[in-house]
């Protein structure tokens, strides 16, 4: 039986309060990290633990941490990613807003382990409430000692800053949050040099998602072991998973890591809306692949929705029912990923509007089989050779969706479906 952790003692507004945290434990793993660890002890626990980021890509959190160079001239960085910008995610967000502190502690131990004096959480410009939440809960943190200068008598100083985006999908790609943050237009580099070698300001900086780093404190307090033994071993720990589309009981919901899709769906979500029939589910946020209903027999952890062909990404699972309609829910989504492409990559920038059109073409009946077949061929060719995942996360859907629906696409071509 799963006891709850990252949400236990969410019981907002209280819980967003620092006296309420530190009643539930709050800030002791900070103290324990800064008077009985040095900072590479803390990355070998963390390395100990297998936390991988919950953002999406699923790097191990402390190889990443361990990238950063120990002996530099230059100032170290820690990014906060509380960009959230996947379709059907909204996990972080409530972190935020019901536990602040979480992600302030989490974010002050990674800081620490990479010898960073300065953080900043990246917030998407949209999270108005969030972004005044964390305002509010650094301010407790710097009054009551937690962050600021020499902080518990260390020598250790920590200054922590909330940094409000524009709303761009593409600034939750690390390169891009980067350049956005230095005030520059959200344009993904070009990698290497990494950003643990050359980040924010050409300096060593770590990005690290929200949840990712609220998972770290309970890894000090109750030990690597506690954490590795929670769910599937290449990739354990607590996990929030988001709920949203057609089921009786949206939200966000925490188990361990490797939840089954069914259960989630079925269990947590009370099923699909009106007693409606499943017909397909998105598991990870929508640039995923997408999964027909007869695959929802899956854990949703990394490795097993990989061996079936999709990805476990913000596990922002969107479920659709028998009466949706395919070719537009892909239309709604290329349009997303059009719209967000910034640029820089022809197959990425072309691919995405071409795709857009084509799709277009077919809604509005004026499609032909050949259409239906070139869908998959710019697919194939917008995910190769960008500079930053987007092109990818445009190309899986369009790919699946075609693929497994294939027969919706061609009812628009022959006109066995209306249109309207
Ligand atoms: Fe920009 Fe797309 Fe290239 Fe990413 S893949 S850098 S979003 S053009």
């Amino acid at each position: 039986m799963y006891e709850k952790v990252l949400t236990k003692d969410i019981n907002m507004p209280e819980s967003r309060k620092l006296a309420y945290y530190e009643k539930v434990g709050g800030y002791r793993s900070w103290k324990k990290a800064l008077k009985e660890m040095d900072p590479d002890a803390v990355i070998e626990l963390v390395k100990a633990s297998k936390l991988r980021g919950r953002g999406g890509a699923g790097f191990p959190t402390g190889v990443k941490w361990g990238f950063v160079p120990k002996s530099t001239d230059k100032p170290h960085y820690m990014l906060v990613n509380a960009d959230e910008s996947e379709p059907g995610t909204f996990k972080d967000r409530l972190l935020m807003a019901g536990m602040p502190h979480s992600t302030i502690e989490g974010a002050a131990i990674g800081s620490y382990a990479i010898r960073a004096n300065t953080c900043y959480i990246y917030i998407r410009g949209e999270f108005v409430r969030e972004a005044r939440i964390l305002e509010e809960a650094i301010a407790e943190a710097y009054a009551k000692g937690y962050l600021g200068k020499n902080i518990f008598g260390s020598g250790y100083d920590l200054d922590m800053y909330v940094h409000r985006g524009a709303g761009a999908y593409i600034c939750g790609e690390e390169t891009g949050l980067i350049e956005s943050l230095e005030g520059k237009r959200g344009w993904p580099r070009t990698k290497p040099p990494f950003p643990a070698i050359e980040g924010v300001f050409r300096c060593p900086t770590i990005v690290n998602n929200v949840e990712t780093l609220a998972c770290v404190p309970y890894i000090l307090e109750r030990g690597a072991e506690w954490f590795a033994g929670i769910g599937p071993e290449s990739g354990p720990g607590p996990k929030l998973y988001c709920l949203s589309g057609h089921v009786e009981k949206p939200g966000v919901y925490e188990d361990a890591m490797g939840l089954p899709l069914r259960k989630l769906i079925y269990e947590y979500g009370g099923g699909i809306l009106n007693g409606k029939k499943l017909k397909a589910v998105i598991p990870g946020g929508s640039s995923v692949p997408v999964l027909t209903a007869d695959e929802i027999d899956v854990d949703m952890d990394f490795d097993s929705l990989a061996k079936i062909g999709s990805m476990l990404g913000s596990a922002g699972c969107i479920v659709m029912d028998e009466d949706t309609d395919m070719v537009n829910t892909l239309l709604n989504i290329a349009h997303f990923y059009r719209h967000e492409s910034c640029g820089q990559c022809t197959p990425c920038r072309e691919g995405t509007t071409w795709a857009e059109k084509v799709l277009h073409k077919i809604k509005s009946g004026h499609g032909t089989m050949k259409d239906v077949d070139l869908l998959y061929e710019i697919s194939g060719n917008i995910g190769t050779r960008t500079i930053c995942p987007l092109g990818d996360a445009a190309a899986m859907p369009i790919e699946s969706f075609v693929r497994k629906f294939r027969h919706e696409f061609e009812a628009y071509v022959t006109k066995e479906v209306e249109v309207a």
